[in-house]
Order: structure tokens, then sequence, then C-alpha cells
């Protein structure tokens, strides 16, 4: 009985215990069940580095990898009237946006922003499916607005990154509303000769599809992503037949027309700069980083330059550390 207590009943703690480690620190792969550590999701974007599921990700960390440098500014969008039906179902409405605000620190289920995406300037929005199921209210629809207004103004793309099960219920009529309006949206980007494109994400359904994710000029979609009207659980209890494999899903509508690519998230930057700049009739964006204007960089230039630079170069210390600084750089400048 002793190699039980010894050996086996530790063995068994240990793997119990295992279960016990933080689950902020480990997610597991919903579709091959691969333990991955955060931080090496993150930094794949939120794409299993072992099977390549996509997981869902914030709008603010699909900009933060997104936008050049991580840089964008959010574009503000009106506050449309709080719970105007003064609807409930199990709960308030008001309390159940305050739980989606506080799970997702996010005011509302879009997130518009501008900045540049390989030195081409861009609006971007993307739905966030967390916060209530990225449902289509009315703020929805004023973030697609603004977000067509501020590309009109800047004269750039707009770029959408679509997720959610539909309209929102509690908002009722005014929910189903944004679907003309976010169209009317849609089309002024086309009336001012604008691209529009759409990246369809998991999930696209309701509404959403029935209006603005399906309305881009181009159509990307990440692996996978179920795309659709009704779903088809719904399909296949109306029918009472059995759907074919993988319907509904970006590969199947690929095939069938539907879309024009299925990315993987971690190309999608560098296929939406390629897109951008082909239609905005730009030349292809240089690869790789631009080099930063860095001391180390700019200090050997001078020297080999000019030889009058130099003793400019050594004076300056003696006097003070700054100017030293700044001579340099100016010189770089001067030849660029
Ligand atoms: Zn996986």
């Amino acid at each position: 009985m002793n190699w039980i207590n010894n050996y086996v009943r530790p063995r068994i703690n240990s793997i119990f215990s295992r279960r016990e480690t933080p689950e902020n620190l480990w997610t597991k792969c919903d579709s091959c069940g691969t333990m991955l550590f955060h931080r090496e999701l993150s930094d794949n974007l939120n794409v299993c580095t072992s099977c390549g599921h996509h997981m869902a990700i914030s709008p603010r960390d699909r900009f933060k990898a997104l936008f050049d440098g991580g840089i964008f500014t959010e574009v503000d969008v009106p506050e449309p009237v709080s719970d105007p039906l003064h609807f409930r179902d199990q709960k308030k409405y008001p309390d159940r946006m305050r739980e989606a605000r506080r799970k997702t620190g996010e005011d509302e289920a879009m997130l518009v922003a501008q900045g540049e995406i390989g030195r081409t300037p861009i609006v971007a929005t993307a739905q966030d499916f967390s916060f209530m199921g990225g449902s289509m209210g009315m703020y929805v629809g004023n973030s697609i607005v603004a977000a067509a207004e501020r590309a009109v103004q800047r004269k750039c793309p707009l770029v959408l990154f679509s997720a959610a099960g539909g309209a929102r219920m509690q908002e009722g009529i005014l929910s189903l509303m944004q679907m003309p309006r976010t169209t009317v949206a849609v089309q002024m980007l086309k009336e001012a000769g604008l691209p529009y494109i759409v990246v369809l994400t998991h999930p696209t359904t309701g509404g959403v599809t029935a209006s603005y994710a399906m309305l881009g000029d181009v159509h990307i979609a990440e692996p996978n992503a179920l795309i659709c009207f009704a779903g088809p659980r719904v399909i296949e209890q109306t029918i009472r037949e059995k759907l074919p494999e993988g319907f509904q899903r970006a590969e199947y509508l690929l095939d069938h027309g539907m879309l024009d690519r299925v990315t993987p998230r971690t190309e999608m930057r560098e296929e939406l700069i390629q897109i951008t700049r082909m239609l905005m009739g730009l030349p292809p964006a240089v690869r790789g980083e631009l080099p930063a204007p860095d001391q180390t960089e700019a200090l050997p230039e001078p020297v080999a330059a000019a030889p009058a630079p130099a003793p400019a170069k050594e004076a300056a210390p003696a006097k003070a550390p700054a100017p030293a600084k700044d001579a340099p750089k100016d010189k770089a400048k001067d030849k660029k």
C-alpha cells in the first residue's frame, strides 16, 4: 500500500494541482485543447500557435497590431439615447450595459479609429463580440456613420472588422433602422470613390450580414469564421435536412463566391496595406521598417561625409553636451 501513498497519490495531486494555475496565465485552445501561455497567445494575435484556431480579439488589441507602431486616434462617436424602449427581459437593459462595460472596459460594441497602415492613412472600425454579442444598436450605427464621414473627410479608405450576433433586440426597431442607415453611410464612401473593405470575423450574423458587412468593395474573412444571416441550426430545423460540411464557414463561402479572400489574422495587416494602396492608386508599400533616427546612426555620418563638421562636433562637447546632439542631426536632415 505504501507505493500508493508515496507515489501514486502525489502524482495524482500534482496533476490536479496544475489546474490551480491562474486562469489568466493560460488559455486552452477551443479547437485542439492545447494550453497556451497568455503572452505567447497575445503575441500571435490570439491565434493558436498549435492549430491556427482564431480566438476572439478585442478591437483595441486588433488596432494595436494593425496600425503602424500601434498608434491610432479614436474617432468620437455621438452618444445615442440610452434605453429608449425601457426594455427589460431577465435583466434591465441598462444593467446589461453596465455589466458589458465592466467586463470589456469599453463603452460600447464598436471602436472607431484613424491612423496609418504601411504609411497609408485609413479609418478603421471594429466590432466587439464580447460586448453584448457585438450587437448592432444605435451606437454601432452611429459608429459606422462617424467612420464613413471621417473617411470621406480625410479622403481615405474605410476598413471594417465585423463580428456580431445581429441587431440589438433591446433597441427593437431602432436597431433594425441601423441597417438602412449604415447602407447610406457606405454609399457615401462609394460616391466619394473611396474603398470600403470589410474583414469578416467569427461570427458575423443576422442584420449585420444583411447590411454593412456585405457591402464592401473587397470582402476578406478570417479562417473558419461563421458568416451567415440565419445560423446553421435554425436552417437545419427549418428545412429538416443535414447541411453540408463547413456550411456558412469562411472557406465554404469563398468557394461559393461570397468572399474574395480568406486570410489568417497574422497576415491581415500586410494584405490590407497591399489592397488599400492598390485601390488608392498608390505605389506598393516599402517593405521593412523605416530606420529610426537614433544617434548610433546619426553620429558616424558627418565624419564620413565631410571633414568640416568634425571640428564642430569635437568642439561642441567641451562647451555643452546638448548642442552636440543637435548638430549632427541637422546635418543629416540637410543631406536628405
Ligand atoms: Zn489550437
